[in-house]
């Protein structure tokens, strides 16, 4: 896993998807299987927000990123309905999103994690 700070791509591309602007613009951190992309320089040293990616990666693991990917988006898609199309609820209830929001702040939480954990929730 590498860490990149990448602020251009995370302003102007993820920014396309994030309704901030200014130095905010663009989400934190991204996930993409070999590399989580950074927008601050800062956040190489976030261990939760890393923590939170790393989740991710261990989701990933157990459904490789063609099942993580397509279920990842399908359930935004559901819940932009369920929550009215409020995009920050959508993605806040994203299984994979609230099982790393859940346990981001616990650095140990992956390895004592129980496979699966995102589908109980
Ligand atoms: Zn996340």
């Amino acid at each position: 896993m590498k860490l990149v700070h990448a602020p251009w791509y995370m302003k102007h591309v993820t920014g396309l998807f994030s309704k901030d602007t200014g130095e905010q613009k663009g989400f934190r951190a991204q996930y993409a299987v070999f590399w989580i992309f950074l927008r601050d320089e800062k956040d190489l040293q976030d261990e939760v927000l890393i923590n939170h990616e790393l989740i991710h990666h261990e989701q990933t693991k157990e459904l490789t990123p063609f099942l993580f990917f397509p279920l990842y988006l399908g359930n935004y898609l559901i819940n932009l309905f369920r929550f009215k199309f409020n995009t920050n609820e959508a993605y806040k209830n994203i299984v994979f999103e609230k099982e790393a929001y859940l346990n981001q702040a616990d650095l140990l939480y992956r390895k004592n994690r129980k496979r699966y954990a995102w589908f109980k929730l």
